[in-house]
């Protein structure tokens, strides 16, 4: 059986960027350019939790990696280095290698550099932290949005949440809606080149990993202020508006996880300049509403009267 430090060699130990000394030594050494902060967060993926024990490990490389990168595009920050807290049952090299192909592809991506970790025996689990660079005074943060601002939303929602609902039988789609749903579901596009546009024009900024509904309830509470939102704006994949009927419609959309758009405010006379963003990047960006005073969200119908639901997103504790 491969050692733990032959299985590091082998696996996790390609050329690193913006570094000063990468992975080997008991610390990696990085130096932040003059006058930017460092972003760090982290997020962990547990097997049978956040994904299935047999899943691609190609894909959980890339997803492993996407989902803290989305955190730092929810800042404005320029991803620099990643570590990688890796614990998996058994040296599966065949496990590895893909897991590590999916990792670098991501990082090749979006220009971040693995420089260290840790490698333990026990229950899969991934845990990566990321570390990016953001100018002392433009980090986008979630205490920043303004009464009267424009609510903004990139991508689609709903298109993850639906896809897991279709691996668990919940709903029936034919074969090409629920690839393209899977992709979504399982390789995640972390908007990192949006969230470095949005520097110095977005007020506040979070990623949608629990739902819009949470997410941004999240952006209210810190920014202590209430949001007014048109359900009919939405933006929704063409695949996801076929059901808008269905049951869990709602929860999917509003309270689904694992979307990983960005959801952010901006000055209503913003709207040409973040259209104009979205079409350099391609991505799609939608305004769905407003920031008023106040505290919570509420959500108007399309005939622009009060909605009574409402929905909160996911939580692993509650319930
Ligand atoms: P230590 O005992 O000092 O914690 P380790 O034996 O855990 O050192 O790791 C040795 C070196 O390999 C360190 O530089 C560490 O950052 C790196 N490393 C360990 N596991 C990983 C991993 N999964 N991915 C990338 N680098 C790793
Ligand atoms: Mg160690």
């Amino acid at each position: 059986m491969i050692s733990e430090f032959d299985l590091i060699r082998r696996y996790f130990s390609r050329p690193a960027a913006h570094t000063v000394l990468g992975g080997g030594d008991d610390c990696a050494l990085v130096q932040p350019a003059a006058g930017m902060l460092l972003a760090v967060s982290t997020d962990t993926l547990v097997s049978d939790v956040h994904f299935f024990a047999d899943a691609d490990p190609a894909l959980l490389g890339w997803k492993s990696l996407a989902v803290n990168l989305s955190d730092l595009a929810a800042m404005g920050a320029q991803p620099r280095w990643a570590t990688l807290a890796l614990t998996v049952p058994a040296a599966n090299e065949s496990w590895l290698a893909a897991y590590a192909d999916g990792l670098y592809r991501c990082a090749a991506a979006h220009d971040i550099s693995l420089i260290g970790g840790d490698t333990t025996r026990g229950t899969l689990s991934l845990t990566l932290t990321v570390i990016g660079e953001v100018p002392y005074d433009s980090a986008l943060r979630r205490d920043g949005a303004r009464t009267g601002d424009a609510v903004w939303v990139s991508g689609t929602l709903g298109d993850a949440a639906f896809a897991l609902a279709a691996l668990q039988g919940r709903v029936e789609m034919d074969e090409a809606d629920r690839a393209m749903l899977e992709t979504r579901l399982h390789a995640p596009t972390p908007r990192v080149s949006l969230g470095l546009a949005l520097r110095g024009l977005a007020h506040g900024a979070i990623d949608v990993s629990d739902g819009l509904a949470a997410d941004l309830g999240h952006v209210l509470a810190h920014s202590h202020c209430g949001a007014v939102i048109d359900y009919a704006l939405l933006p929704l994949s063409p695949v996801v508006r076929e059901l808008t009927q269905h049951p869990i419609f709602d929860s999917c959309v509003l309270a689904g996880g694992d979307d990983y758009e960005l959801c952010f405010t901006a000055p209503v006379e913003a709207e040409a300049e973040i259209l104009a963003i979205g079409a350099r990047l391609d991505v799609r960006l939608t305004a769905i509403g407003r920031i008023v005073a106040g505290s919570g969200l509420q959500w108007l119908d399309s005939a622009g009267r009060l909605m009574a639901a409402t929905m909160t997103g996911y939580d692993h504790f509650a319930g």
